[in-house]
């Protein structure tokens, strides 16, 4: 890495901590101090950090990205690296600028949480539930539906997304929690220490805590789905949402935007639910990377490069694809590979390929025929103009010489009969 580089690396780091330092006192005023505050102070303390979810994280997400890029690119190929970040760049001006202004909500990013991920959302219909009752006199009746709508396009568009393009789609360009900061910051961690590799004891213990997560998660969807449908069923609803703040809180915000950003960047990828129903999701949208393009060369910069600690040079080594479910589709490995012989794939995109190749294939092979039409037609107009120009010209000279003929037969005629009249006034001047 060359000196450039490095500072924009300290710079880089310098950002991560203001962002994760800011973000902590601002949510600790606003979810531990505002409830006890007066309510001048309470309003207050929500509007700075509906600011700063929204308007200031994306300034973070902006020079974020062109910093990490730029640093990307002072060691190698930064092709995946530039999509996720076009991809989060506009996520963020969609879910934090432009539909906050339309639909006057500054909660917007809260409804890109498709179930099991949290059943917050769902709790909005139910008019009981401290969620609706917080958010009604702001938003209105046609604010919830608004921001339910908005919910169900966005969940629609994670899953049809997934189950086309894999799980890069939702974890690599959509997710604005664990997704976007090892996105933007990637190579800025880890804030402490320096970069190890995975344990297998931890990994293990990440597996362990993702099924216990994703059990947790479909669990409490089903809980209120049941209860929303009018389903008799065992607890009570004020407690079950108290508890998912709870664990929103402690595992998700903080976990998710904090602790591991400054440990491990992807940390919380390992057992997100969402990430967990999404890798089901990825086996079904045939999702892999593909190991064989050219020779491995056996210098282990992908594995180095993966943030969910994916063995992929082993497969390379015997040409056989990567299909690991923790895979996040990050592409980060495709971009290290020195020889370029790996390629992020799913069905669809191999789709795409061979249809954009045959494509190729009848545009090279009409190629020649449309020389030798253009030939023809070059050909045929040729003549017609030699022909018309002929016809033209003999029509021409034949006008003209019917003419000339005309005229002078014309003027020799008028020559004799004058001729023969002035003989004949002489013969007959003679006679008298
Ligand atoms: S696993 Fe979860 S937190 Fe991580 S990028 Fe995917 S959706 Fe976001
Ligand atoms: S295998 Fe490649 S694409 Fe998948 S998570 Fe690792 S680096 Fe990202
Ligand atoms: S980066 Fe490429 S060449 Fe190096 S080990 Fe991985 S697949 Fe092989």
């Amino acid at each position: 890495m060359n000196k450039t580089a490095k500072t924009e690396r300290h710079i880089l780091k310098a950002i991560l901590w203001s962002y994760i330092v800011m973000c902590l006192i601002i949510a600790g005023l606003n979810y531990g101090y505002a409830a006890k505050a007066p309510p001048a102070t309470a309003s207050f303390l929500n509007s700075v950090w509906h600011f700063y979810e929204n308007q200031i994280k994306t300034v973070f997400i902006l020079v974020g990205s062109f910093l990490t890029i730029r640093i990307v690119r002072a060691s190698g190929r930064t092709t995946m690296r530039k999509r996720n970040l076009i991809g989060i760049i506009l996520t963020a001006l969609v879910v934090h600028i432009i539909t906050p202004f339309f639909l006057h909500n500054n909660e917007i990013y809260f409804f890109t949480m498709p179930l099991p991920w949290t059943t917050t959302p769902l709790q909005l219909f139910e008019p009981k539930t401290a969620f609706f009752l917080s958010r009604n006199p702001i938003w209105g009746s046609a604010g919830i539906s608004a921001v339910i709508l908005f919910y169900i396009c966005f969940s629609v568009i994670v899953l049809v997304g997934t189950i086309l393009f894999g799980r890069r789609w939702q974890c690599s360009t959509l997710c604005l929690f664990n997704g976007f900061a090892s996105e933007v910051f990637e190579p800025a961690f880890p804030l402490i220490g320096k970069k190890k590799k995975m344990k297998p004891g931890m990994r293990k213990a990440f597996i362990v805590i993702k099924w216990l997560f994703f059990a947790m998660a479909v669990g409490l969807s089903l809980w209120w789905i049941l209860f929303l449908v009018g389903i008799p069923i065992v607890g009570n609803f004020k407690r079950i949402a108290a508890f998912e703040t709870y664990k929103y809180l402690c595992t998700e915000l903080l976990m998710a935007m904090f602790f591991w950003v400054a440990f491990i960047g992807r940390g919380y990828c390992y057992y997100c639910p969402l990430g967990t129903t999404l890798s089901l999701f990825g086996k079904l949208a045939g999702q892999k990377i593909q190991t064989n393009h050219t020779t491995c060369i056996g210098c282990k910069k992908c594995n180095t490069a993966c943030p969910m600690s994916i063995d992929i040079f082993s497969s390379a080594q015997i040409g056989a694809d990567v299909k690991e479910s923790r895979c996040v589709g990050c592409g980060h490995c495709v971009d290290a590979c020195p020889v370029k012989t790996l390629s992020y794939s799913t069905k669809f995109i191999e789709r795409l390929a061979e249809k954009k190749q045959s494509n190729q294939k009848i545009e090279t092979a009409e190629e020649p025929e449309l020389e030798k039409s253009g030939e023809q037609n070059i050909e045929q107009n040729i003549e017609q103009n030699v022909e018309q120009n002929v016809e033209q010209n003999v029509e021409q000279n034949v006008e003209q010489n019917v003419k000339q003929n005309v005229e002078q037969n014309v003027e020799q005629n008028t020559q004799a009969e004058t001729e023969c009249m002035i003989k004949k006034e002489e013969e007959f001047t003679q006679q008298k």
